[in-house]
């Protein structure tokens, strides 16, 4: 099936988090587009209820919110000493966002009107072409990039759309080089040896967010969940996440 791209004008852009949410300890959270070409079968975002789209459609649409920088500049004043998540059910980098440049377009705004914290997260190198804009960030920007296995054949049977883990480790090493603060997202942890991982992204990142596979009820792949069963056995997949947890410290506190 073809990927459904739709301009659409949203109503509002800045999302405010509850308590208890995937990114409660911010104030708002940024989509600019709605779907995700990445595809990941493990998504959360799916169990939203949304009018438009059969959950088991995920991946193959796309909602373009043409409108996402003028709505930034109309609420600027929720931004100003805010804390905003950049994004949390799409990826603010996939491919579409060399076409329209949403990201780096509410980046600018962004910039304007002064963040008290600013966290991007990504997937995807194409962050690397806004870095000189997020450096301007200082401080108060970190990036979050998802590295839930060392093994690209796993990344590609969970994640087919996504970049490789050889592009994300130039990535991490990239951002950090650049002096940006960098924290891997280990969510969820997919099949792979704990000590390669932690080894490959420790140079270059000091924290992680390390989480386990959830939402199984809208998991497109269950298939890849028995297939791997014995990693994700509850008490062989506990001890791992344990271990990561150990090696690297909570990116949350
Ligand atoms: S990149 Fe994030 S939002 Fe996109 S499909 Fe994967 S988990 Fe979902």
């Amino acid at each position: 099936m073809k990927l459904q791209i739709t301009e659409i004008q949203a109503v509002s852009i800045l999302t405010p988090q509850k308590v208890g949410s995937i990114s409660s300890g911010y104030d708002f959270s940024l989509n600019p587009y709605a779907g995700c070409a990445f595809a990941c079968s493990y998504c959360y975002v799916p169990k939203f209820p949304n009018k438009r789209h059969e959950s088991s459609n995920w991946g193959k649409w796309i909602e373009v919110k043409i409108n996402a920088a003028e709505l930034i500049r109309k609420d600027r004043h929720k931004v100003f000493g805010s804390r905003i998540f950049f994004s949390s059910a799409t990826d603010p980098y996939q491919y579409i966002e060399l076409q329209y440049r949403l990201t780096r377009k509410c980046l600018q705004e962004l910039l304007l009107y002064q963040p008290k914290k600013l966290t991007m997260h990504t997937r995807s190198h194409l962050i690397l072409q806004d870095i000189e804009l997020l450096k301007k960030f200082g401080h108060r920007l970190q990036v979050g990039v998802s590295f839930p296995t060392d093994n690209d054949n796993i990344r590609a049977e969970f994640e087919p759309n996504a970049p490789s883990i050889k592009r994300r480790l130039q990535l991490i090493e990239a951002l950090s080089n650049a002096g940006i603060k960098v924290y891997a997202s280990i969510s969820p942890l997919l099949p792979c040896s704990v000590e390669n991982l932690v080894a490959m992204i420790k140079p270059y990142v000091k924290t992680a967010w390390v989480d386990q596979m959830n939402w199984l009820e809208v998991n497109r792949s269950p298939d890849l969940l028995q297939k791997y069963a014995e990693f994700f056995d509850k008490k062989n997949y506990q001890q791992k996440i344990i271990a990561l947890e150990k090696a690297l410290p909570s990116s949350l506190n």
